[in-house]
Protein backbone atom coordinates (compact mmCIF):
# COMPACT_ATOMS: atom_id res chain seq x y z
CA UNK A 1 0.00 0.00 0.00
CA UNK A 2 1.29 3.80 -0.82
CA UNK A 3 1.83 6.07 2.25
CA UNK A 4 -1.40 7.96 0.85
CA UNK A 5 -3.22 4.98 1.51
CA UNK A 6 -1.89 3.76 5.15
CA UNK A 7 -1.64 7.21 6.65
CA UNK A 8 -5.81 7.64 5.48
CA UNK A 9 -6.35 3.92 6.66
CA UNK A 10 -5.17 4.20 10.14
CA UNK A 11 -7.06 8.14 10.01
CA UNK A 12 -9.96 5.91 9.20
CA UNK A 13 -9.81 3.50 12.02
CA UNK A 14 -9.31 5.95 15.31
CA UNK A 15 -11.51 8.10 16.88
CA UNK A 16 -11.54 11.84 15.62
CA UNK A 17 -10.20 13.29 18.39
CA UNK A 18 -6.67 10.93 18.52
CA UNK A 19 -4.35 12.95 16.77
CA UNK A 20 -2.46 11.20 14.13
CA UNK A 21 1.18 12.01 14.41
CA UNK A 22 3.20 10.35 11.60
CA UNK A 23 6.49 9.82 12.36
CA UNK A 24 9.15 10.91 9.84
CA UNK A 25 12.30 10.12 10.87
CA UNK A 26 14.69 8.88 8.23
CA UNK A 27 12.08 9.73 5.83
CA UNK A 28 12.69 11.55 2.66
CA UNK A 29 11.18 14.84 1.96
CA UNK A 30 9.35 13.18 -0.62
CA UNK A 31 7.80 10.40 1.24
CA UNK A 32 7.10 12.76 3.89
CA UNK A 33 5.12 14.86 0.80
CA UNK A 34 3.09 11.89 0.26
CA UNK A 35 1.64 12.22 3.68
CA UNK A 36 1.05 15.72 3.45
CA UNK A 37 -0.65 15.25 0.47
CA UNK A 38 -2.87 12.62 2.10
CA UNK A 39 -3.53 15.49 4.89
CA UNK A 40 -1.16 15.01 7.58
CA UNK A 41 0.22 18.12 8.95
CA UNK A 42 1.60 16.70 12.32
CA UNK A 43 5.01 15.09 11.54
CA UNK A 44 7.49 13.72 14.26
CA UNK A 45 11.07 13.57 14.12
CA UNK A 46 13.93 12.42 16.94
CA UNK A 47 16.69 14.53 16.21
CA UNK A 48 17.00 18.25 16.17
CA UNK A 49 19.20 18.30 13.05
CA UNK A 50 16.60 16.22 10.81
CA UNK A 51 13.93 18.26 12.04
CA UNK A 52 15.56 21.39 11.23
CA UNK A 53 16.33 20.27 7.87
CA UNK A 54 12.97 18.92 6.95
CA UNK A 55 11.25 22.13 8.50
CA UNK A 56 13.40 24.50 5.99
CA UNK A 57 12.54 22.11 2.85
CA UNK A 58 8.39 21.53 3.46
CA UNK A 59 5.64 23.65 3.80
CA UNK A 60 5.28 25.96 6.67
CA UNK A 61 1.73 24.63 8.04
CA UNK A 62 3.54 21.56 9.28
CA UNK A 63 3.51 21.18 13.15
CA UNK A 64 7.08 19.26 14.00
CA UNK A 65 7.11 17.75 17.12
CA UNK A 66 10.26 16.36 18.77
CA UNK A 67 9.70 13.06 19.94
CA UNK A 68 13.52 11.55 20.66
CA UNK A 69 15.90 12.92 23.68
CA UNK A 70 16.47 16.64 23.27
CA UNK A 71 20.45 17.53 24.56
CA UNK A 72 20.33 20.77 25.69
CA UNK A 73 22.65 22.46 23.62
CA UNK A 74 20.49 21.82 20.99
CA UNK A 75 17.54 23.48 22.84
CA UNK A 76 18.13 27.05 21.08
CA UNK A 77 17.97 25.42 17.62
CA UNK A 78 14.40 24.59 17.71
CA UNK A 79 12.75 27.83 18.74
CA UNK A 80 10.71 28.76 15.97
CA UNK A 81 10.63 25.44 14.76
CA UNK A 82 9.23 22.90 17.20
CA UNK A 83 5.28 22.49 17.67
CA UNK A 84 5.28 20.54 21.14
CA UNK A 85 8.42 18.87 22.83
CA UNK A 86 7.21 15.01 23.86
CA UNK A 87 10.69 14.45 25.66
CA UNK A 88 11.00 16.68 28.61
CA UNK A 89 13.33 14.22 30.96
CA UNK A 90 15.03 16.22 33.70
CA UNK A 91 15.20 19.95 35.33
CA UNK A 92 18.61 21.16 33.64
CA UNK A 93 16.36 20.23 30.45
CA UNK A 94 14.07 22.43 31.32
CA UNK A 95 15.61 25.43 32.60
CA UNK A 96 18.03 25.55 29.52
CA UNK A 97 14.28 25.58 27.62
CA UNK A 98 12.85 28.55 30.05
CA UNK A 99 16.19 30.49 28.67
CA UNK A 100 16.23 30.27 25.16
CA UNK A 101 12.48 30.10 24.45
CA UNK A 102 12.20 33.19 26.98
CA UNK A 103 14.94 34.69 25.07
CA UNK A 104 13.73 35.15 22.11
CA UNK A 105 9.99 35.80 23.95
CA UNK A 106 8.42 32.40 22.52
CA UNK A 107 6.92 29.88 24.62
CA UNK A 108 7.77 25.92 24.66
CA UNK A 109 5.17 23.37 24.40
CA UNK A 110 6.52 20.39 26.17
CA UNK A 111 5.06 17.19 27.19
CA UNK A 112 6.83 15.58 30.57
CA UNK A 113 8.27 11.98 29.40
CA UNK A 114 8.30 9.28 31.54
CA UNK A 115 9.80 6.03 31.75
CA UNK A 116 7.24 3.59 33.26
CA UNK A 117 9.07 0.61 32.41
CA UNK A 118 12.19 1.60 34.63
CA UNK A 119 14.21 0.54 31.99
CA UNK A 120 17.75 1.75 32.04
CA UNK A 121 18.02 1.83 27.95
CA UNK A 122 15.55 4.75 28.08
CA UNK A 123 15.11 8.21 29.08
CA UNK A 124 12.46 10.07 30.44
CA UNK A 125 11.78 10.80 34.53
CA UNK A 126 10.79 8.03 37.06
CA UNK A 127 7.35 8.59 38.45
CA UNK A 128 9.27 9.47 41.65
CA UNK A 129 10.69 12.38 39.86
CA UNK A 130 7.25 13.72 38.61
CA UNK A 131 6.36 16.07 41.74
CA UNK A 132 9.75 17.58 41.79
CA UNK A 133 10.03 18.33 37.85
CA UNK A 134 6.38 19.70 38.46
CA UNK A 135 7.07 22.02 40.87
CA UNK A 136 9.97 23.34 38.44
CA UNK A 137 7.75 23.52 35.74
CA UNK A 138 5.28 25.97 38.21
CA UNK A 139 8.13 28.50 37.92
CA UNK A 140 8.90 29.21 34.91
CA UNK A 141 7.10 31.49 32.51
CA UNK A 142 8.05 30.34 28.88
CA UNK A 143 7.60 26.67 29.51
CA UNK A 144 3.93 25.31 29.71
CA UNK A 145 3.42 21.55 30.22
CA UNK A 146 0.59 20.38 27.75
CA UNK A 147 0.70 16.46 29.16
CA UNK A 148 2.63 13.16 29.15
CA UNK A 149 4.66 11.15 26.88
CA UNK A 150 5.88 7.27 27.79
CA UNK A 151 7.36 4.34 25.26
CA UNK A 152 6.21 1.46 26.96
CA UNK A 153 8.65 -1.86 27.00
CA UNK A 154 7.97 -4.17 24.24
CA UNK A 155 5.57 -7.11 25.20
CA UNK A 156 2.73 -8.34 24.51
CA UNK A 157 -1.13 -7.03 25.05
CA UNK A 158 -1.23 -7.63 29.01
CA UNK A 159 1.60 -5.99 29.36
CA UNK A 160 0.92 -3.26 26.68
CA UNK A 161 -2.64 -2.50 28.75
CA UNK A 162 -0.50 -2.62 32.44
CA UNK A 163 1.94 0.38 31.54
CA UNK A 164 -0.59 2.27 29.22
CA UNK A 165 -3.47 1.99 31.99
CA UNK A 166 -0.91 3.21 34.49
CA UNK A 167 0.09 6.31 32.23
CA UNK A 168 -3.50 7.20 32.27
CA UNK A 169 -4.18 6.76 35.58
CA UNK A 170 -1.19 9.60 36.44
CA UNK A 171 -2.43 11.53 33.94
CA UNK A 172 -5.88 11.72 35.00
CA UNK A 173 -4.82 12.09 38.45
CA UNK A 174 -2.71 15.47 37.62
CA UNK A 175 -5.88 16.31 35.17
CA UNK A 176 -7.78 16.78 38.46
CA UNK A 177 -5.51 18.85 40.39
CA UNK A 178 -4.55 22.69 39.47
CA UNK A 179 -1.13 24.09 38.81
CA UNK A 180 0.11 26.71 37.06
CA UNK A 181 1.48 26.56 33.73
CA UNK A 182 0.32 22.69 33.69
CA UNK A 183 -2.33 21.37 31.62
CA UNK A 184 -3.28 17.78 30.77
CA UNK A 185 -4.30 17.97 27.53
CA UNK A 186 -2.54 15.15 25.52
CA UNK A 187 -1.33 11.55 26.58
CA UNK A 188 1.13 10.62 23.73
CA UNK A 189 1.04 6.64 23.74
CA UNK A 190 0.74 4.12 21.09
CA UNK A 191 3.15 3.67 18.52
CA UNK A 192 2.62 0.85 15.15
CA UNK A 193 2.24 -1.98 16.89
CA UNK A 194 0.65 -1.26 19.75
CA UNK A 195 -1.53 1.84 18.78
CA UNK A 196 -4.87 -0.19 19.24
CA UNK A 197 -4.43 -0.65 22.82
CA UNK A 198 -2.98 2.34 23.26
CA UNK A 199 -6.67 4.35 22.41
CA UNK A 200 -8.25 2.06 24.39
CA UNK A 201 -6.78 2.74 27.15
CA UNK A 202 -6.93 6.64 26.89
CA UNK A 203 -4.27 7.68 24.40
CA UNK A 204 -4.97 10.92 23.05
CA UNK A 205 -1.96 10.67 20.72
CA UNK A 206 -0.63 7.96 19.12
CA UNK A 207 2.72 8.21 17.11
CA UNK A 208 3.08 6.21 13.97
CA UNK A 209 6.12 5.34 11.62
CA UNK A 210 6.34 2.22 9.87
CA UNK A 211 2.42 2.09 10.23
CA UNK A 212 2.41 5.00 7.33
CA UNK A 213 5.83 4.93 5.82
CA UNK A 214 6.65 1.37 5.88
CA UNK A 215 9.52 -0.80 7.50
CA UNK A 216 12.28 1.89 8.36
CA UNK A 217 15.74 1.73 6.84
CA UNK A 218 18.31 3.37 9.11
CA UNK A 219 21.51 2.36 6.41
CA UNK A 220 19.93 4.51 4.02
C1 LIG B 1 10.31 5.86 15.99
C2 LIG B 1 9.42 6.24 17.09
C3 LIG B 1 8.03 6.03 17.01
C4 LIG B 1 7.37 5.34 15.84
O1 LIG B 1 7.60 3.96 15.87
P1 LIG B 1 6.86 2.96 14.85
O2 LIG B 1 7.00 1.63 15.47
O3 LIG B 1 7.58 3.07 13.55
O4 LIG B 1 5.45 3.40 14.74
C5 LIG B 1 7.25 6.46 18.07
N1 LIG B 1 7.78 7.08 19.15
C6 LIG B 1 9.10 7.30 19.26
C7 LIG B 1 9.61 7.99 20.48
C8 LIG B 1 9.96 6.91 18.24
O5 LIG B 1 11.28 7.14 18.35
Amino acid sequence: MSIEENYLNILKDIPKDVTLLAVSKTRSVEEILEAYNAGAREFGENKVQELSEKFEQLPKDIKWHLIGHLQRNKVKYLVDKVHLIHSLDSIKLLEELEKQFSSKDRVANVLIQINIGKETTKTGISVEELEDIISACEKCNSVKVRGLMATIPIGGEESCRVYFSEMKKIFEGLKKRSFKNINMEVLSIGMTGDYKLAIEEGSTLIRIGEGVFGKRNYNK
